[in-house]
């Protein structure tokens, strides 16, 4: 059969249309980076990234020190601009999008959570965006289901965001994606300086995230821990992809990568 063929594409008399011909549901990409060029001032950062997060997997981003990684996180939420090429998201072209309308069309970025407002308590970010789109009553599951994934939040409850410590932050940041999942996570180097603990916690409440239906393009320093969540690779190295490939293919070249 013809992958995308319409429902009432005419069948052929002879053949008629048997069980073998409904309409397979092929991959569809969430994200698609197309030939992306990017640049902080004159210094060239990426060369012709071309890659693709589809709906509902996760993508491990890898590669050493100075490969083009955080850059492509950034220019897949719109913080850094492409200098040629193409982001798509959900068959949008948002190539010139800016973050806050990508995050309303559902692109999330960890650690800078959309939800994390400084002068307010923790309390109050994870309960103000549930509230906006679920009402009062579902506020009280939400939090109990932040304050389970981190307890430490907990005991920080009433305490404005902005005074909470890096990892804390970076801890209410993934804690309100996981009560408003969004359609597209990007997570950059989350667990960066966090303690071991925090760090299950953190990729615990990634999988719980993932299993929830969120797709998620992942930049990690714990290859390892990165893999087990990934189903696909993209390996840069000089601000270019040199491979990419599903996880089980490419374990051997991502663990051996120099600088990991
Ligand atoms: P790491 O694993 O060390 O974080 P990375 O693979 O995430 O590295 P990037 O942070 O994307 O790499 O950096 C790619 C290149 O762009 C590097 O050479 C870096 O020095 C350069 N770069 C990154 N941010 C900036 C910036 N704000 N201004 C100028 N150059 C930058």
């Amino acid at each position: 059969m013809i992958p995308g063929r319409p429902d009432d594409a005419a069948p052929s008399p002879v053949e008629p249309r048997g069980p073998a011909e409904e309409p397979a549901h092929a991959p569809e990409p969430l994200l698609e980076l197309e030939n992306v060029h990017a640049a902080y001032g004159r210094f060239r950062a990426l060369f012709g990234v071309s890659f693709s997060v589809q709906r509902r997997s996760v993508v491990a981003l890898l590669g050493p020190n100075g490969a083009g990684k955080s850059t492509v996180a950034r220019v897949a939420t719109g913080l850094v601009p492409v200098t040629s090429g193409q982001v798509r998201f959900d068959g949008r072209d948002v190539t010139d999008l800016r973050t806050d309308r990508r995050t309303r069309l559902g692109i999330s970025y960890a650690p800078e959570g959309r939800s994390v407002f400084a002068t307010l308590t923790v309390e109050e970010n994870l309960a103000l965006p549930v509230r906006r789109e679920h009402g009062r009553a579902a506020t009280a599951a939400a939090l109990e289901k932040a304050y389970h994934a981190f307890p430490q939040l907990a005991s920080h409850r009433h305490q404005r965001a902005g005074t909470l410590s890096g990892g804390e932050q970076r801890m209410l940041s993934l804690a309100s994606v996981l009560v408003e999942p969004p359609q597209l996570l990007v997570v950059d180097e989350l667990s960066l300086g966090l303690a071991p603990v925090v760090i299950d916690a953190v990729f615990h409440t990634l999988a719980e995230i993932r299993d929830a239906g969120t797709s998620l393009l992942i930049v990690e320093q714990h290859v390892d821990r990165a893999l087990s969540l990934a189903d696909h690779v993209v390996l840069l190295n000089k601000g270019e992809v040199v491979r990419q490939g599903p996880v089980e293919e490419l374990r051997a070249h991502a663990t051996s990568l120099p600088g990991l």
